[in-house]
């Protein structure tokens, strides 16, 4: 079995990512063989800046084994070391029908935050789907909201193996975790490192704790009354980081009132800081240590073509360019 997963560096990694993508990817790593990826072609869609894009590159690279990603298990890879990726999106094209990528919601969701409505963007789904194909995938673990592009990408597969022939490409099943599924952001929207609205997973724990205190939203909930859980933000974010014993005193706790959301968001704050420490002092491990990152990545760019190699080939001959 083959599990795949893509992270953009398209900013720094927050802890939507970490719950809907990189835990269960870590979780899955020894289940099957994985295939994680660094989406740098993607990310060129909202980063214009060359260094910028190379700086953010690394940084996912090194979080990511930070957060316990393995790469004597993992194929771990850019997404441009695999450059037939373009190629395999080429003929996902043909037989994509526009007004499926019209009703895209993540794109209609950059459109709207003024991102510009660029090609690129409107064909991400293809790209992605490409992304997975390519490599054979059988599952695909992400946040919800690429769901629909998983559906995209099993449509488009049955439509090349309809068109060209059975078992011309293997049809993924996205793994979406729940609990998980929309991690919100500060101000209550999905969690994007595109829209400033995150909890980033390893930035300086002072601008962490102003986050939270300054940028995170609360209702106006007098402090003596008991706060509505439903909808609440703060209680979102401290169910995911949170021991279970803590959570349940929470939440008596904002039935109870007589607590602010000071003291929520002190307790928040200490649950991130408790939670991510491990992954703070792997990740300075990597930091002083760039020629590993390289070697990582080369090691895992060889094994991502191996890989992609019969698989494009099987499509060329079946499409009828070889
Ligand atoms: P961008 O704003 O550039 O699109 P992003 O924060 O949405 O960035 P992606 O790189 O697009 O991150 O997504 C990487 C993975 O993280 C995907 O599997 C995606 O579903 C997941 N993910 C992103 N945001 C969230 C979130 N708020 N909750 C749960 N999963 C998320
Ligand atoms: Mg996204």
């Amino acid at each position: 079995m083959r599990i795949l997963t893509g992270l953009q560096p398209s900013g720094k990694l927050h802890v939507g990512n970490y719950f809907g993508a990189m835990e269960p990817a870590v979780r899955l790593q020894d289940q099957g063989e994985a295939f994680y990826f660094i989406a740098n072609y993607h990310a060129m869609n909202t980063v214009r800046n060359p260094d910028e894009l190379r700086a953010y590159t690394r940084e996912v690279a090194i979080d990511f084994l930070a957060c316990g990603l393995d790469p004597d298990r993992v194929v771990f890879f850019l997404q441009s070391a695999v450059p037939e990726v373009n190629e395999l999106a080429w003929i996902l094209s043909t037989v994509c029908p526009v007004s499926q990528l019209e009703k895209a919601h993540s794109y209609k969701d950059k459109v709207a935050h003024g991102f510009s409505p660029s090609h690129g963007l409107f064909a991400y789904p293809v790209l992605m789907a490409a992304d997975i194909l390519l490599y054979d995938s059988n599952q695909v673990p992400v946040g919800k909201d690429q769901k629909q592009h998983l559906e995209i990408t099993r449509d488009l597969a049955g439509k090349i193996n309809e068109a060209f022939g059975e078992g011309t490409l293997v049809v993924p099943e996205p793994i979406i975790r729940e609990s998980a599924a929309v991690v919100p952001g500060v101000d209550g929207q999905k969690m994007s490192k595109s829209y400033g609205n995150t909890l980033p997973l390893f930035a300086d724990p002072a601008e962490v704790k102003k986050i939270i205190m300054k940028k995170l939203v609360t209702d106006a909930t007098p402090l003596e009354d008991p706060k509505p859980k439903e909808n609440s933000t703060l209680l979102a974010l401290y169910r995911l980081m949170a021991s279970e014993a803590d959570v349940a005193t929470m939440e008596a706790d904002f039935d109870r009132g007589g607590i602010g959301y000071g003291d929520f968001k002190k307790r928040l704050l200490d649950a991130y800081l408790e939670r991510f420490e491990p992954m703070r002092a792997r990740r300075e491990e990597l930091l002083a240590d760039p020629g590993y990152i390289d070697q990582v990545l080369a090691k895992g760019a060889e094994k991502a073509r191996a890989a992609a190699a019969p698989v494009i080939d099987r499509v060329r001959r079946a499409v009828g360019l070889a």
